[in-house]
C-alpha cells in the first residue's frame, strides 16, 4: 500500500532512472567520436545533446492526451479537463454475451466503448467512463436467454443497479454536473432509466446541488428505428436484418472494429439460425450499412445529450 500512495518518489525515481539510461547512451555516442580523426570537444557536445534528450524526454512525458476516456488519463488531467469545461461524463454500457458464432463475446463492450469516444467528441464537453461489460444476461443456473451459450456473463439487477449508482455518485462527487448513462444493449434499457431516476430524485433538492443524471434512451432507440429504416432502404429484408447477430447487429461492429467479425463463418450461422445464437442473416452485412447505424447513433445521441442538459 505504501507504494502505491509513494506517488511523488516514484515519478522522480523514474525520471532519474531514464535520465540515467540517455547519459549511458550518451556516454557510447561520444565514445565512438572520440575515436575519430576529427576531434572537437566533446565533452560540449555530450553535454547538449543530454539536454535535447532530456528535454525529449520531459516534453513526451508531460504531453495532454487528445483521448476522452478517462482511462487514458491522469487525475490532473481529468481535474484540469474538468475546469475547461468537460463537465459531462459519459458511462458506457455494454456486456459480454454470445453474438452466433461468428462475433466476438465482447461486441456490446467495443460498440459502446468507441461510440461513446465519438459521441464526447460530438459534444465537445465530455468524457467518457470505462464500459460497464457485466450485465445481467439471464438467470445463471439454470441458465436462460443468452446464458445457454458458453461465455456469456450474467449479473443480477441488483448488482448491475447498485454498480452504476456508485459509479454515478463517484462522479458527481468528483464535480461532474451531468451524468450520462448510454447502453447498447436491449434488455436492461429500462433499468438504466431507473438508475438514473433514482439518482435525481436523490439529488433534487438538496442545496447546491446541480448535478443531474441522463438516462439517453435515444442511443439505443437509433438502432432500432433509424438505422433498421436506413436498411430497409438499402433493399434489406426483415429477415436478413434480424433481431440477434443478423445484418444490422453484425455489420455495426464490422464499422467499428472488424476484428470481432468471423466472416468466413457468416452462412453457417444464418442456417443454424437461432440454435447457435443468431436471428437474422448476417451474409449481408458490410462496414459500409453498419456505418449507417453508426451515424445514426452518433447524431441522436448527441443531440438528445444537448437537449438534456440544456434543461437543467
Ligand atoms: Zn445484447
Amino acid at each position: 500500500m505504501a507504494n502505491h500512495w509513494g506517488n511523488s518518489r516514484g515519478n522522480s525515481w523514474a525520471i532519474n532512472r531514464a535520465n540515467t539510461e540517455v547519459n549511458v547512451n550518451t556516454e557510447r555516442v561520444c565514445d565512438s567520436l572520440r575515436t575519430s580523426k576529427n576531434s572537437v570537444n566533446f565533452d560540449l557536445m555530450r553535454h547538449i545533446f543530454s539536454a535535447f534528450a532530456t528535454l525529449a524526454f520531459v516534453a513526451a512525458v508531460h504531453a495532454a492526451p487528445a483521448s476522452p476516456f478517462i482511462e487514458d488519463m491522469t487525475w490532473v488531467e481529468v481535474r484540469d479537463a474538468q475546469r475547461a469545461g468537460k463537465t459531462t461524463i459519459i458511462i458506457p454500457v455494454g456486456g459480454t454475451e454470445q453474438n452466433g458464432p461468428h462475433m466476438a463475446l465482447g461486441k456490446h463492450n467495443v460498440r459502446v466503448r468507441v461510440l461513446a469516444g465519438r459521441i464526447a467528441t460530438g459534444l465537445g464537453n465530455a468524457l467518457v467512463a470505462p464500459v460497464l461489460a457485466y450485465v445481467p444476461e439471464g438467470n445463471i443456473t439454470p441458465p436462460t436467454a443468452h446464458m445457454r451459450f458458453t461465455g456469456t456473463i450474467s449479473i443480477s439487477d441488483d448488482a448491475f443497479k447498485s454498480l452504476l449508482d456508485s459509479a454515478a455518485r463517484s462522479f458527481k462527487q468528483h464535480g461532474f454536473t451531468d451524468v450520462v448513462l448510454i447502453g447498447d444493449h436491449g434488455g436492461y434499457q429500462s433499468q438504466l432509466k431507473a438508475v438514473a431516476a433514482k439518482l435525481n430524485k436523490d439529488w433534487t433538492g438538496a442545496s447546491g446541488e446541480k448535478t443531474q443524471a441522463h438516462f439517453i434512451s435515444d442511443y439505443y432507440q437509433a438502432t432500432q428505428t433509424t438505422y433498421v429504416k436506413a436498411l430497409r432502404a438499402q433493399g434489406l429484408s426483415d429477415a436478413q436484418i434480424g433481431t440477434h447477430a443478423g445484418t444490422a447487429d453484425t455489420a455495426l461492429l464490422m464499422a467499428l472494429d472488424p476484428s470481432g467479425v468471423r466472416g468466413d463463418l457468416f452462412a453457417a450461422s444464418a442456417r443454424e439460425g437461432v440454435s447457435t445464437g443468431t436471428a437474422g442473416d448476417p451474409r449481408a452485412a458490410t462496414a459500409a450499412l453498419g456505418q449507417l447505424g453508426v451515424e445514426a447513433v452518433v447524431t441522436e445521441s448527441v443531440a438528445a445529450i444537448k437537449a438534456a442538459v440544456g434543461k437543467r
